[in-house]
C-alpha cells in the first residue's frame, strides 16, 4: 500500500497519517519531519534548509529529491509507505514518477484533504507538536490526553518555530502556486481522492479508511 496524504499545511496530513501508520504498520514519510532533525541534528543540509522553514518558503527540489530517494529506499518501505508533506512541487511528482518506476513501484491513492485557507490559521496557531515523533495535536480541536506530552510516545509537545501567522501566509502561497497544481497531475492518473477535511479528526479518519476499504 503506497499512499500519498496531499493538502495545505495544516491540513490534517499529519494527524491522518498516524491513523494510517496503525491501521497498515507501513511507515509515515513526512519530508518536514525529516528536515526538523536535520536542523536539530544540525546537519549542513538541516542548516541550509532552516532558512527557507523559517521564512515559510519550499525547501529547493534538489535537497527534498534526495532525501526521498535514501528513505525509500530503506527496508521498511517494502511493503509500502505513507508519503506526508511530499511531493510539493511538479518536479518533485516528476522525480518521484521515475524512482518509483525505477523500483517496480506504484502509487495506490493519492488522499487530498480539502481545507479553505480561513480554517488553516486557526488550525495552526493551536497546533502543538512532539519534538520526538512528530505527532500533532491541537489545543482545542484536538487536545492531549496529558497536558504537554504526546499521546504516542510521552515527548515534549512545543510549538513550531514557523507556526506563526506570518509564515502561515507565505506558506499557503507557496501551497496555491506550487503545490495545488498536482491534484491536477494525480487526478489525470485516476489515483486522487479528495475527502472533507474540515469535519472533525475522527470523521475525516473514517472517511479515510472507507475510502481505502
Ligand atoms: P506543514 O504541513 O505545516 O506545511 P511541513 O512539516 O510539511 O509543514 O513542512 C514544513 C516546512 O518544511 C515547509 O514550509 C517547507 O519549508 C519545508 N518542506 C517540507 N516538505 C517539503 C517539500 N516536499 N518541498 C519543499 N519544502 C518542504
Ligand atoms: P498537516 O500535517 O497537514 O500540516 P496537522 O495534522 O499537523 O496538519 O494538523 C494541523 C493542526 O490542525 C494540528 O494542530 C491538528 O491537531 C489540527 N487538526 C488536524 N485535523 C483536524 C481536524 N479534522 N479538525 C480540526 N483540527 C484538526
Ligand atoms: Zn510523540
Amino acid at each position: 500500500m503506497n499512499l500519498m496524504l496531499f493538502g495545505a499545511p495544516g491540513a490534517g496530513k499529519g494527524t491522518q497519517a498516524k491513523y494510517l501508520i496503525e491501521r497498515y504498520n507501513i511507515p509515515q514519510i513526512a519530508t518536514g519531519d525529516i528536515l526538523r532533525a536535520a536542523i536539530v541534528n544540525k546537519t549542513a543540509m538541516g542548516m541550509e534548509a532552516k532558512e527557507y522553514m523559517d521564512a515559510g518558503k519550499l525547501v529547493p527540489d534538489s535537497t527534498i529529491i534526495g532525501i526521498i530517494q535514501d528513505r525509500l529506499a530503506q527496508s521498511d518501505c517494502k511493503e509500502g509507505f505513507i508519503l506526508d508533506g511530499f511531493p510539493r512541487t511538479l518536479a518533485q511528482a516528476q522525480a518521484l514518477d521515475f524512482l518509483m518506476e525505477k523500483m517496480g513501484i506504484k502509487l495506490d491513492k493519492v488522499i487530498s484533504l480539502n481545507v479553505p485557507d480561513e480554517l488553516i490559521v486557526g488550525r495552526i496557531s493551536g497546533r502543538r507538536v512532539c519534538v520526538k515523533c512528530g505527532a500533532s495535536f491541537h489545543v482545542e480541536f484536538n487536545p492531549e490526553k496529558v497536558e504537554g506530552v504526546c499521546d504516542y510516545c510521552d515527548g515534549e509537545l512545543i510549538v513550531r518555530k514557523d507556526d506563526n501567522a506570518q509564515t502561515v501566509k507565505s506558506r499557503l502561497e507557496a501551497y496555491h502556486a506550487q503545490t495545488a497544481p498536482l491534484l491536477d497531475f494525480y487526478s489525470d492518473k485516476g489515483i486522487l481522492s479528495t475527502l472533507d477535511g474540515t469535519k472533525d479528526v475522527a470523521a475525516v479518519t473514517s472517511d479515510m479508511f472507507a475510502l481505502l476499504a
